[in-house]
C-alpha cells in the first residue's frame, strides 16, 4: 500500500515577532470576545435543544465564552439509530476514500484552523500556546497521519496460502457503533478517540468533557469540512449518566473508546456487563484512565536532570495529564541539589491567564479540581508526617489557580504518595541511599495504577535493575527523562492495572481494536 508518509508535525515556536504568535493571540481574542451557541449534532444537523449549560475560561470564570446544549434521551437515541443507519454506506466505502477524510482533516488543522483549534484549547482548557501547540496541532495532526499508516499496516498484514487455496484477512469494522467518551485535558485525545475507530469503518455516537465542549465544535467543524459523511460521528452533551445509560441499553452497541476516570470507566465496565446479554456481539472495551506516575532517582543521577524531569513532568499543564509525575523518590546524598535546583525551576515559573505568553502555569480546570486540590494542600500543612516546600499557595477570585506545590513526605505511604489529585501537586519522599531495591519495591506498591513512571541513572546495572523490578509499574517507561509528552508513532500510549486496558494509543495496536477480522478460505 501506498500512503503518505507520516512524519511527526515540526512544533511551532510561538516565539515573540513570529507570524504564528501575532496569529494566535489574534484569534484568541476574538474569540474571548465573541459568544458562541453550540448544538448537538446528529446525522449532520444542529439541534437546539434549548436545555443549556454555559462555558467559561478556567482562568476567567466569570466570563461566558458561550452556551451548549444538552441532550434529551431522544437525541441519544437519535444518534444511535444514525449512526447505525450511516455505518452501512460508510462500512463500505472503500478504505482509500476514508483516509483520504482523515488526511483532509490533518492538512486542516496544520494549515487554517491552527490558530483556532489553539486558541480554543487555550480558552477552554487553559492551556498556555506551547501546551496547546503540542496538543491540539501536533499530536492531533500526528494520530490522524499516523492512524492512516498504522490501518495499512493492519490491513497488509495476511496468512499465507498454499498452490489450490488462498486464504485471506479481510478487516471489517465492527457490527454495531462505538462510543466514544472524551477527556479535556487534550484535544488531541478528544478528536482521537472518534476519529480512530470512523478511520476503520466504524460509526461513532461521541460524548466529549463538559470542560471540553467548546474546542470540541472546532473538532466538528473541521471533521465535517474534511467531508466526513453525515452520521458518521455524532456528538451529543448533557448528564454524563443518562447518555451512557441509553447508549449501552443498545444492542447495537460494539464498543466503547474511553478516556476518563478510573471509577466512571469501572462504573461503565460494570454495566456492560449488565447488560452483556442484550448485545449482539461482545463489545471492545478499551479505556485509559488514572495515573499516579513516579520518577525515581538512584545516587548516581545528575541532580539537575532529575529537578528538570519533576518540574516538568509535574507541573506542565499544571499536571493535569494522566502521565504526569506525581510521586518522586529521591536518595538523601542527592536531595540537597535536587531541592536547590527544583525551587529554582519553581521560582522561574509564572503563573497568569495563558494569553500572556510568560506564564508557565494557567488555572486547574474547574471549580471542583480546585477545591480538592486546596483541600489537600490545607492538610499537608496540617499533618506532622507533611511540609509544604514550594508553593501552596491558591487563590479561585478571577481563576482556578493552583502554586505549583512540593510536599515532602516523611511516610512513603502518605496520602497524597498513593491519591491521583490531578493537579500541580508532586509529593516527595527521601529514601536512604542503602534502600535502594527495597525503594523499589515501595514504588511498586504504593498505587493501583501503572500508566507512566521514569528511572533517572547514570549507573547502567541501576537502570536495568529499576527496568526489570518495575515491569508492571508503568505502561511507559522513561530512563533519564520525565514520565511525559509521548509522541505518536515513536512511543505508543497506554498502561495496565487500574490505569487502562493498555491498547496504546498512538500504534497499531489501539487501531486493532476497531476491527472485527473475517477469515476467508477459497479453494481452487
Ligand atoms: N499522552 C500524554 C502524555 O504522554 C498523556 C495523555 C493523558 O493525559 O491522557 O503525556
Amino acid at each position: 500500500f501506498q500512503v503518505p508518509t507520516a512524519i511527526n508535525e515540526p512544533v511551532k515556536s510561538y516565539a515573540p515577532g513570529t507570524p504564528e504568535r501575532e496569529e494566535v493571540l489574534a484569534t484568541y481574542k476574538a474569540m474571548y470576545n465573541a459568544t458562541v451557541d453550540v448544538p448537538l449534532y446528529i446525522n449532520g444537523e444542529e439541534i437546539r435543544t434549548g436545555d443549556t449549560g454555559t462555558m467559561s475560561p478556567p482562568h476567567d470564570h466569570k466570563h461566558q465564552l458561550g452556551t451548549y446544549h444538552k441532550a434529551e434521551k431522544q437525541h441519544v437515541q437519535k444518534a444511535i439509530d444514525t449512526a447505525i443507519e450511516a455505518r452501512k454506506k460508510w462500512a463500505d466505502l472503500a478504505w482509500e476514500q476514508r483516509a483520504a477524510i482523515f488526511l483532509r482533516a490533518a492538512e486542516l488543522i496544520a494549515g487554517p484552523y491552527r490558530a483556532k483549534i489553539n486558541a480554543a484549547t487555550m480558552l477552554a482548557q487553559s492551556k498556555n500556546i506551547f501546551q496547546a501547540e503540542i496538543d491540539a496541532a501536533c499530536e492531533f495532526i500526528d494520530f490522524l497521519r499516523f492512524n492512516v499508516e498504522f490501518m495499512t499496516q493492519i490491513y497488509e498484514d495476511q496468512p499465507d496460502s498454499t498452490s489450490g487455496a488462498w486464504n485471506r484477512l479481510e478487516y471489517r469494522p465492527l457490527e454495531g457503533f462505538i462510543y466514544a467518551i472524551t477527556p479535556f485535558n487534550f484535544t488531541a485525545i478528544s478528536g482521537n478517540l472518534p476519529a480512530s475507530a470512523a478511520l476503520m469503518g466504524n460509526t461513532v455516537v461521541w460524548k466529549p468533557s463538559d470542560s471540553q465542549i467548546y474546542s470540541a465544535k472546532v473538532i466538528v467543524d473541521i471533521f465535517k469540512e474534511a467531508g466526513v459523511p453525515d452520521g458518521v460521528i455524532n456528538v451529543v452533551y448533557g448528564d454524563p449518566v443518562m447518555i451512557t445509560d441509553t447508549v449501552l441499553a443498545s444492542p447495537d452497541f460494539a464498543g466503547i473508546h474511553f478516556t476518563g476516570s478510573t471509577h466512571v470507566f469501572k462504573d461503565i465496565w460494570a454495566k456492560i456487563g449488565t447488560n452483556i446479554h442484550n448485545y449482539k456481539t461482545y463489545p471492545r472495551i478499551v479505556g485509559e484512565t488514572g495515573g499516579k506516575d513516579f520518577i525515581v532517582a538512584h545516587p548516581s543521577a545528575n541532580a539537575k536532570q532529575v529537578a528538570t524531569g519533576i518540574s516538568r513532568g509535574a507541573f506542565e499543564f499544571q499536571g493535569q495529564k494522566c502521565s504526569a509525575a506525581s510521586r518522586a523518590y529521591i536518595p538523601k546524598s542527592l536531595w540537597a541539589d535536587v531541592e536547590k535546583h527544583l525551587k529554582a525551576d519553581i521560582k522561574s515559573f509564572k503563573m497568569g491567564s495563558p494569553e500572556d505568553m510568560g506564564n508557565f502555569i494557567t488555572a486547574v480546570i474547574h471549580e471542583g479540581s480546585f477545591d480538592k486540590l486546596a483541600k489537600y494542600i490545607d492538610q499537608a500543612k496540617e499533618d506532622k508526617d507533611a511540609t509544604i516546600i514550594a508553593g501552596g499557595g491558591y487563590d479561585k477570585s478571577k481563576g482556578y489557580f493552583i502554586e505549583p506545590t512540593v510536599i515532602l513526605a516523611e511516610d512513603p505511604k502518605y496520602t497524597t504518595m498513593c491519591t491521583e489529585l490531578f493537579g500541580p501537586v508532586i509529593t516527595i519522599y527521601v529514601y536512604d541511599d542503602n534502600k535502594w531495591e527495597e525503594t523499589l519495591a515501595l514504588v511498586d506498591q504504593t498505587s493501583e495504577y501503572a500508566l507512566t513512571g521514569a528511572i533517572f541513572s547514570t549507573d547502567r546495572y541501576a537502570a536495568a535493575e529499576a527496568t526489570k523490578a518495575l515491569e508492571n509499574a508503568a505502561g511507559n517507561f522513561y530512563i533519564n527523562d520525565k514520565p511525559t509528552g509521548a509522541v505518536v508513532g515513536q512511543q505508543p500510549f497506554g498502561g495496565a492495572r487500574a490505569s487502562g486496558t493498555n491498547d496504546k494509543a498512538g500504534s497499531y495496536l489501539n487501531l486493532l481494536r476497531w476491527v472485527s477480522p473475517r477469515t476467508i478460505k477459497e479453494t481452487f
